[in-house]
């Protein structure tokens, strides 16, 4: 059905009018979905309700009932004996092709603009049920045109939700090229005008010194500084988050405004008043563990993890060479030193904080969705149970970027965004990666046309 454009249609008769509604901008098949007989895992944290049936319409879920719903002429799933759940979210992405060189040298951090880079990636989280991504921090220039071409329809992609080019300092940490980089207010509040022209779901802050193991100590936004820009953008309506590593920078980030953190704290023990301080502002976290669980301590110098079915499917054979040679490679820079020396504080904080109630949310910081599959599991090894997983994979996501009345649950009246999975998720983590069935905004992906690896070695 691709190429069929609605005015095409329009033009034989009237009786086919009804079926220009079954079609999006892109002229692909857009019929609604009934799935039958599901146990569903809503993403609100409610328990499994078995029976359910969900009825989709156009982008949006129209119906969930255990009672019976008519298919009239929706696409029927027959949930029989499969687990529903809500599409997972990843609130730390950098879509690669947007820049390039380590975010920790400023200096040699260049923008780039490689849609081609992009689009395999993209294609990757959808394969593995990730439908929404926060772009924490990308050149402008490349992210922009791809948010506004996935809202179009032009282009396969989960939703994105972007930061823009980070707010930092001059000679700062992540103060590259494609950087707000505050000096005086007066100078920074036009940088802000201009970043906000292009309509950020969430800015992104740094306050990061660095300064650990053989990392150069940085200069950082001041409290003054911070408090200025996220009122600015408070009074615009735009929330804030902050690349935060330790937690006198989270807790400065929290007293001056922050709304969520692109970061747990992993390198100490956390003082009670700093977890209070998260529940009593809603503070949502993003776990970005990923950098913990994929070093050579955590794995046992193990990198069998790297054979995942995700993993085969959406890296090439030389990427993953590549990948699991890094993974054991002889720890060099201060940032790995950082992750090693960290792991155990990674591990007992981010289960200390979601006993306390803390919003976490599920965030990689990598670039394609088995990672996420990784982060989830990293969490359940901490503690959290897999049923737990399922609203920090999800609606808490939503939640990060203020979303959460439109996205992340399945509610009727919300975005359909969901996964059709073989394995009941809560049961074990790793049955998040049993995906059946993909769809975001109503649509089914075709898992087979994605421009990943998987699918050109079928070629
Ligand atoms: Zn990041």
């Amino acid at each position: 059905m691709t190429g069929r454009s609605i005015s095409t249609i329009s033009k034989t008769s009237l009786s086919i009018v009804a079926l220009a509604w079954a079609l999006t901008v892109g002229g692909v098949a857009h019929a609604d979905i009934l799935i039958k007989n599901a146990t569903l895992y809503d993403g609100t944290g409610k328990a499994a309700v078995k029976g359910a049936n969900i009825l989709v319409k156009g982008d949006r879920i129209a119906q969930v009932s255990t009672s019976a719903i008519s298919a009239g002429r929706a696409q029927v799933i027959d949930g029989t004996g499969k687990f529903v759940m809500p599409g997972i979210f990843d609130s730390h992405v950098h879509v690669p092709g947007g820049q390039a060189g380590p975010v920790t040298d400023g200096v040699n951090r260049k923008p780039a603009n490689n849609r081609a880079e992009a689009i395999p990636a993209l294609h990757a989280e959808l394969y593995s049920g990730v439908t929404s991504i926060y772009d924490s921090g990308n050149n402008e220039d490349f992210i922009y045109p791809l948010r506004a071409d996935e809202q179009a329809g032009k282009v396969i992609s989960p939703r994105i939700f972007v930061a823009g080019g980070v707010i930092s300092v001059p000679n700062g940490y992540g103060a590259g090229v494609t950087a707000l980089k505050a000096t005086t207010w007066e100078e920074t509040k036009k940088g802000l005008d201009a970043k906000l022209a292009k309509k950020p779901d969430m800015l992104k802050l740094i306050r990061e010194t660095q300064g650990q193991f053989n990392t150069k100590t940085v200069k950082t936004l001041t409290d003054e500084q911070m408090k200025q820009i996220t009122s600015y953008a408070k009074e615009h309506g735009v929330r804030t988050t902050v690349h935060a590593s330790n937690e006198l920078n989270s807790q400065a980030s929290i007293d001056n405004g922050i709304t969520a953190l692109a970061h747990s704290v992993r390198n100490q023990v956390l003082n009670d008043s700093y977890i209070k301080s998260l529940v009593d502002n809603k503070i949502v976290v993003s776990t970005t563990a990923v950098g913990f669980a994929m070093t050579p301590p955590a794995l046992k110098g193990d990198t069998s993890i790297l054979d995942g079915r995700l993993f085969k499917a959406e890296m090439t054979e030389e990427e993953l060479a590549k990948a699991k040679a890094d993974t054991l490679a002889t720890v060099k820079s201060g940032a790995v030193y950082v992750s090693v020396a960290g792991l155990p504080y990674a591990r007992r904080n981010l289960k200390q904080l979601h006993e306390a109630g803390v919003i976490l949310s599920s965030g990689t910081d990598r670039p394609i969705g088995a990672f996420t599959h990784v982060e989830l599991g990293f969490l359940a090894e901490c503690g959290i149970s897999a049923f737990d997983l399922i609203k920090i994979a999800t609606l808490n996501g939503a939640m990060y970027v203020g979303r959460e009345k439109d996205l992340g649950s399945i509610e009727a009246g919300k975005y359909a965004d969901l996964l059709v999975l073989d394995a009941d998720p809560a049961a074990d983590v790793k049955n998040f990666q049993a995906i059946n069935t993909v769809i975001k905004a109503g649509k089914k992906i075709d898992l087979a046309k994605l421009e990943i690896p998987i699918n050109q070695k079928k070629k």
